[in-house]
């Protein structure tokens, strides 16, 4: 394996085709639009999703916009590597990332307190 630097070429609507390095961590850019602005470049892992039956209920993955302006809004993406999560909208850092992981399990366990109070309203295993 070369250990030269990933980099990939893309278009942008203002710069031309541009080289840039990518995180090894980058799941390449097969979704790329030409229409993109250097700054809204976006590297992106694999998401990790919560499915249940035929719905996706939650998707994160990692992202970083290495020309976001400095002054980007930390919640929407920018320089510094975040996890994006949908459906929230929102790009977290490690200690956000904590706090959702913790309400999960959290409503996990109201999941399971509400299917005992079912279970004992429909009579238990009836
Ligand atoms: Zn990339």
């Amino acid at each position: 394996m070369s250990t030269e630097p990933r980099t990939v070429t893309l278009a942008t609507v203002d710069h031309g085709d541009v080289t840039i390095p990518c995180p090894a961590w980058c799941a390449g850019h097969s979704h790329h639009d030409p229409h993109t602005e250097y700054v809204d470049i976006i590297h992106s892992s694999p998401e990790i999703t919560l499915t249940f039956r035929h719905a996706v209920l939650l998707a994160a993955g990692l992202v970083q916009s290495p020309h976001a302006d400095v002054d980007a809004t930390p919640s929407l993406g920018g320089r510094a590597t975040g996890v994006s999560v949908h459906p929230l909208g929102d790009t977290l850092n490690p200690v956000q990332l904590y706090e959702l992981a913790g309400a999960l399990d959290a409503y996990a366990d109201r999941l399971r307190d509400l299917a005992d109070q079912l279970d004992a309203i429909r009579g238990g295993g009836q």
